[in-house]
């Protein structure tokens, strides 16, 4: 198994902070992982993805375990339905990618989404009305403690808005080896996701062509509006949103519409903003948050030092590449201390600050 000491995790984090790990373990194959059993990972630990959703506050004094098994393979298949298998090292594009070009459904709205796919099912990602709690039929992961293997369905998973009980009651308790994911092999083509910046899918979909729209045709429209919102990761360090749409009452949202009048909201079960509250059931709604930033607070494209909000969507905390682990902190705890002032709501992070 490769294992590289005091090693700077500058290139192993999208936010690009340079901390450093005391050891860094590299899970390439099978055997690595029966290696990796007989080490003694007892102290800090953590199980480190591609690094797009983390921020090392600091040095990390620790052991990072990073899986990079990366099969994919067909466990079934019905008329309808075909499971698949992906290694929690699998990037997760590869696996949007590799869908696509079997023409099946159920991930193709997720496309560029950075990271790996043991990441995805730990943070629920969702993206443009698709969520991989919709499509995950459970995960097989390694209990540290009891050194045991253990299966997981999907609703003991725990899913929720970009929530597992991995991000929760299970944190840093498990690494998870594979994913499980079931296909539709009659895709249904979802354009409804509309902002009111980037108009819907749909609206994309047809700037790009006719009728009946394919899987490739949605992954082009998606990467489209993608590239107007998140910033090249070239330029930036970022780990896209930072922070989450926070959960407001339709009373605090009627609140929150006298500060801001156009903020955008939708319903806690959908993944697609409304524009009627009349078409909501439930008394909770989701807000966005970047909107309260960007027209409430004059947030967005803001920067103290090397740590700013993105010029075309104020969720996205951006840094130049320079930032310490503890600026953006520091800067994304006055963002936070700020919108509770502004609106008395808290702004709580999507990201995992270690
Ligand atoms: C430009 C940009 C755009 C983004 N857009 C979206 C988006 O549209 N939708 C969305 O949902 N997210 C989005 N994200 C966030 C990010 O891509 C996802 O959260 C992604 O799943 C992180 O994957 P990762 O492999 O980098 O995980 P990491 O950041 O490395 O890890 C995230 C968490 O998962 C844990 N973890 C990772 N692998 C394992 C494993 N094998 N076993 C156990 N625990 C593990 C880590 O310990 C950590 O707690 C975006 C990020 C960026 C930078």
């Amino acid at each position: 198994m490769k294992h590289l000491s005091n090693i700077s995790l500058k290139d192993h984090n999208t936010l690009k902070i340079n901390a450093s790990c005391s050891n860094f373990y590299v899970i390439e194959n099978k055997n690595d992982l029966s290696e990796m059993i007989k080490i003694n990972l007892g102290g800090s630990r953590h199980v480190l993805g591609a690094g797009a959703n983390v921020l090392f506050k600091s040095d990390f004094k620790g052991t990072i375990l990073q899986i990079v098994m990366n099969e994919i393979s067909v466990l079934k298949e019905s008329t309808k339905h075909v499971e698949v298998e992906a290694d929690a090292g699998v990037v997760w594009n590869d696996l949007v990618e590799w869908s696509v070009n079997n023409n099946l459904g159920g991930i193709e709205n997720m496309t560029s989404i950075p990271g790996l796919v043991g990441a995805a099912a730990v943070g629920n990602i969702a993206a443009y009305g698709q969520n991989i709690s919709d499509v995950c039929v459970g995960l097989t992961a390694y209990e540290f403690e009891t050194g045991r293997f253990k299966n997981f369905s999907s609703q003991e998973c725990g899913f929720s808005y970009r929530e597992s009980i991995f991000k929760n009651e299970l944190n840093d308790k498990y690494l998870i080896l594979s994913v499980i994911v079931r296909f539709n092999k009659n895709p249904e083509i979802n354009s409804e996701y509309w902002s009111k910046k980037h108009g819907s899918v749909g609206d994309v979909l047809k700037d790009n062509g006719k009728p009946p729209y394919t899987l490739r045709n949605v992954v082009d429209a998606i990467i489209k509006i993608r590239r107007s919102k998140f910033p090249d990761m070239n330029e930036f360090g970022t780990a896209g949103s930072f922070f989450k749409n926070p959960l407001v009452s339709k009373g605090e949202l009627e609140s929150i519409r006298k500060l801001v009048p156009n903020v955008q909201y939708y319903p806690v079960e959908a993944l697609h903003y409304v524009d009627n509250l009349l078409s909501v059931d439930s008394d909770f709604v989701k807000i966005a948050a970047g909107d309260i930033l960007d027209n409430g607070m004059g947030y967005k494209g803001k920067w103290s030092g090397n740590v700013g909000l993105y010029k075309n969507h104020a969720l996205v905390l951006v840094t130049n590449g320079e930032a310490t682990g503890e600026e953006v902190d520091e800067f994304a705890k006055k963002v936070s201390e700020d919108f509770y002032k502004f609106c008395s709501v808290n702004l709580e992070r999507e990201v995992v600050t270690i």
